[in-house]
């Protein structure tokens, strides 16, 4: 456990969604090889976790390439979408929180800190996923992926910049909590302290942690 001595007290937390407050990783994962699948490639581990932390569109992009590479052809964006979008709403509903993250929620609202979420999943996505935990509802402050607003996805800062800039807080005086390659590289350009949550030994092994970011086993060592 970091004591509170070490780690202060922040302006702001800025928090990521997925993988971060809802274990939702491991299922976006499953929508996207399910679908990847379904015309003729199969992604492997490393591809699979590179998608982490960006926006649909990006991703779909991304899994659009490697299907024509593997397969000679690309199903083009809206047929993916099509297949994949069924499977993952099935799926992420179901996404339990992570560990300690509703707690953590709770004492920065008791403690007066104000909080925002800095996620790359779009609006209608995040209120499906959010819909069973009401606790969520207690971070009002939102950027989403596809807010009008946003500029540029992780790993562009845009999202942290836009998240403390309505919280009217200093980026540099923000907790960022992030777990993606993408993410980690958009809070820390944005300048905030970062603290990645590295759950999944195997997982994180493939992440490059950046220069000064406080790595977490889980969200439960925040001394706050
Ligand atoms: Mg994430």
């Amino acid at each position: 456990m970091l004591q509170d001595g070490e780690m202060g007290t922040p302006a702001a937390c800025l928090f990521d969604l997925d993988g971060v407050l809802l274990d939702t990783e491991p299922l976006q994962a499953l929508a996207w090889q399910e679908a990847a699948i379904h015309f003729g490639c199969a992604l492997d581990a490393s591809q699979l976790l590179s998608l982490r932390g960006r926006r649909r569109p990006d991703c779909a992009e991304q899994v659009c390439h490697w299907i024509r590479t593997a397969t000679g052809s690309s199903p083009g964006f809206g047929a993916l979408l099509a297949v994949r979008q069924p499977l993952a709403d099935r799926l992420l509903v179901a996404a339990p929180p992570m560990p300690g993250a509703e707690a953590l929620v709770q004492r920065c609202l008791e403690r007066g800190i104000p909080m925002a979420l800095a996620t790359s999943s779009a609006r209608a996505a995040v209120e499906r996923k959010a819909a069973p935990h009401p606790w969520l509802d207690l971070i009002t402050v939102r950027v989403y992926g596809d807010d009008p607003e946003l500029r540029g996805g992780k790993p562009s800062p845009e999202p942290f910049l836009l998240a403390a800039a309505r919280l009217r807080a200093a980026p540099a005086d923000c907790w960022a909590f992030e777990d993606s390659q993408a993410g980690l590289q958009a809070a820390v350009t944005a300048g905030c302290r970062v603290f990645a949550l590295v759950p999944d030994l195997a997982a994180g092994a493939a992440l490059t942690v950046p220069e000064g970011v406080t790595v977490l086993r889980s969200l439960k060592e925040v001394a706050l």
